[in-house]
């Protein structure tokens, strides 16, 4: 069973989640922490649950969910996971940076690529890939059906979706995006997003302004 950990990190409040299972092996997505004591943040608790990173994961690479890449690799001796159409966002993300005023040291390691039906496995845990672009070029989310959640990046928000207007951004293809692959979980399913509270399948369907 995946048990999942919330942290919000940086100016940018981006939510940083740790998924982590009763053998102690845990994944980490979208590292945003930027600051030395956000870093220390996230130690101290895989510290004293005394976890063990087996996974680095982006849901996608803007820069608020990227800060983290580096330290967290090197820390943990990872390899970052991404898809493939995430790369030159990527790339970009510290001149991103420059422009808010948060210069960082991107990851500039090995990349291994996730496949858009890839099942990832931690132990007798399974996490969906779900593509769902349209915020950015090929942004995923996670889906563990057994446990009902989905980390869902910056598509779906409680009573909101990502924003469209930066490059690669389609709102179309993100609208298209959610409905044929969040909305379609079960209502139970519960969201927990990129940015804001944690939020249901069926409380987004009955109630968020975009998806009426
Ligand atoms: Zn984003
Ligand atoms: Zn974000």
């Amino acid at each position: 069973m995946l048990q999942v950990k919330s942290f919000e990190f940086s100016p940018i409040q981006e939510n940083t989640y740790i998924v982590y299972n009763e053998f102690n092996n845990c994944i980490i997505i979208d590292p945003g922490c930027y600051f030395d004591e956000e870093k220390e943040t996230l130690v101290n608790f895989i510290d004293k649950m005394k976890l063990v990173p087996k996974m680095l994961l982006n849901t996608h690479c803007h820069l608020d969910h990227v800060f983290g890449n580096k330290f967290v690799a090197e820390k943990y001796g990872l390899h970052l996971r991404i898809h493939k159409g995430e790369q030159k966002v990527l790339e970009f993300a510290p001149a991103s940076g420059l422009m808010y005023n948060m210069p960082f040291d991107n990851y500039t390691g090995e990349i291994d690529f996730i496949e858009e039906d890839e099942i990832i496995k931690l132990d007798e845990d399974e996490l969906k890939v779900l593509f769902t672009p349209g915020h950015s070029p090929a942004s995923l989310s996670f889906y563990d059906e057994k446990d009902g959640f989905v980390i869902s990046g910056d598509a779906l928000f409680r009573q909101s979706i990502g924003r469209t207007d930066l490059p690669g951004g389609d709102y179309e293809l993100l609208i298209a995006s959610i409905k044929a692959q969040l909305l379609s979980l079960p209502p139970a399913t519960k969201v927990y997003s990129g940015h804001g509270p944690v939020t249901s399948i069926g409380e987004e369907k009955r109630s968020n302004p975009f998806l009426n």
